[in-house]
C-alpha cells in the first residue's frame, strides 16, 4: 500500500478505498479504478484529506451519488471524494433547510414534507446528492435547485472553508460557479416554504409516475446525456435524428427516451463516448445543431 493511502487511512475517521472501482459509484454502472477512493465521515475529513493529497501533488476529483457521470475505463488517478455515503446531516431552521452535501435529495424530500415544509418536490426522482445538485443546478418540472439557494458552504483544494450567497453561485441551465472553479461543496442552506404535507406528497407520487412512464428506470444510466440547445429539447431532435436504438457495444439509445443511453450489457466509457459522437454526427446531419453533453466526464484528461 502508498504511503499516500497509509496517510489517509491514518488521519481520517472515514473509509479509505484503493483502486475501488467507480462503476461502483456511478448510476450507469461504468467507470475503472480510483487511484483511492474516500468517504469522509464529517468536514473536518474532507479539508484534512485535500491537504493530505496536495501534500502527495496529486489531483483531487469529486463526486456525489454519480448520476451525471461518465468516468473513463482507466478510472481516476489520484484520490476520489464521494460525499455520498458520510456527510448526511441534515437539520431545519425555521423556514430553512441546513443540510450537508452528501445528503441524498430523494431523502431530504421525504424529509421536509414530513416536517411540513414544500419546495423540493420539482425534484422527485433526481437521484442527486445534494452537492451534485447544486454543482448541476439540477431541475425538472419548472423547479431548480438554485433558486432555493440561501447559501452553500464550500472548501477549495487548500481546505480553506468559504461560503457562497445564492449570486456567488452564479446559478444558470444546468450550471453553477462550481463547474468551472474547483471548489467541494461540504453543506448548503435551502430556502422552503411551510407546505401541505398531502398535497406535496401526491405531486411527489404524480411526479415519479410519469418519470417511470417516459425514463428507462429499469437499466443504468445516467440521466440525460445532452444538455437542451436553446429553444430545443435534445431528446426530441435525437429521436428525429433516428438514433433510437442504435448500439455500441453494451451501450445503446434508450428506445424509451432518447437522451437516455443505457447499460445493457457490461457497457464501457468508450462504448458511450462512441454512441455520444454518433448522436452528434446525426443531429448535426438532420438539424444543423450541435449538441454538448450534459454529462460530466472524468478521468478522460482532468476530467
Ligand atoms: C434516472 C435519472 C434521472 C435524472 N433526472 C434529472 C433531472 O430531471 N434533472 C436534472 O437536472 N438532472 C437529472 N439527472 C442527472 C443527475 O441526477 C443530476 O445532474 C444530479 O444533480 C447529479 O448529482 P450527483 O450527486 O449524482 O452528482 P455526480 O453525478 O456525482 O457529480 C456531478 C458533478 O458534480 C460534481 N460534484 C458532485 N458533488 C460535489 C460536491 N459536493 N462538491 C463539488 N463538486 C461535486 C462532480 O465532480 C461532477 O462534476 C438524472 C439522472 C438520472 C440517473
Amino acid at each position: 500500500m502508498s504511503q499516500f493511502v497509509q496517510d489517509l487511512e491514518k488521519k481520517l475517521k472515514g473509509s479509505v478505498l484503493a483502486e475501488e472501482p467507480l462503476r461502483k459509484h456511478t448510476t450507469i454502472r461504468i467507470g475503472g479504478p480510483a487511484e483511492v477512493l474516500i468517504i469522509p465521515a464529517d468536514q473536518q475529513d474532507v479539508v484534512d484529506a485535500v491537504r493530505i493529497a496536495a501534500e502527495y501533488g496529486k489531483q483531487v476529483t469529486i463526486i456525489g451519488n454519480g448520476s451525471n457521470l461518465l468516468v473513463s475505463d482507466n478510472g481516476i488517478p489520484g484520490l476520489v471524494v464521494k460525499l455520498v455515503g458520510g456527510m448526511t446531516t441534515w437539520k431545519l431552521q425555521g423556514n430553512s433547510l441546513v443540510a450537508e452535501s452528501g445528503c441524498l435529495l430523494p431523502a431530504l424530500i421525504f424529509h421536509t414534507i414530513d416536517a411540513g415544509f414544500s419546495g423540493l418536490e420539482f425534484a422527485a426522482g433526481i437521484p442527486a446528492s445534494l452537492g451534485g445538485a447544486l454543482v448541476m443546478n439540477a431541475g425538472a418540472n419548472g423547479g431548480e435547485i438554485g433558486s432555493l439557494v440561501e447559501e452553500v458552504q464550500a472548501c477549495n483544494a487548500a481546505g480553506e472553508v468559504v461560503h457562497f450567497s445564492q449570486g456567488a453561485c452564479r446559478f444558470g441551465y444546468r450550471q453553477s460557479v462550481f463547474q468551472s472553479e474547483q471548489w467541494i461543496i461540504l453543506a448548503a442552506r435551502i430556502n422552503l416554504q411551510a407546505g401541505d404535507k398531502a398535497a406535496s406528497l401526491a405531486r411527489v407520487k404524480q411526479l415519479l409516475g410519469k418519470r417511470k412512464q417516459i425514463q428507462p428506470l429499469d437499466l443504468p444510466n445516467a440521466g440525460s446525456i445532452f444538455r437542451n440547445p436553446i429553444g430545443g429539447v435534445a431528446g426530441k431532435l435525437i429521436d428525429e435524428a433516428g438514433c433510437k436504438g442504435l448500439k455500441a457495444g453494451g451501450a445503446m439509445i434508450s428506445n424509451k427516451h432518447a437522451n437516455f443511453i443505457v447499460n445493457v450489457e457490461n457497457a464501457t466509457a468508450a462504448d458511450v463516448l462512441e454512441l455520444i459522437e454518433r448522436v452528434k454526427t446525426m443531429v448535426m446531419a438532420k438539424h444543423g445543431i450541435e449538441l454538448h453533453p450534459e454529462v460530466r466526464m472524468l478521468g478522460f484528461s482532468r476530467g
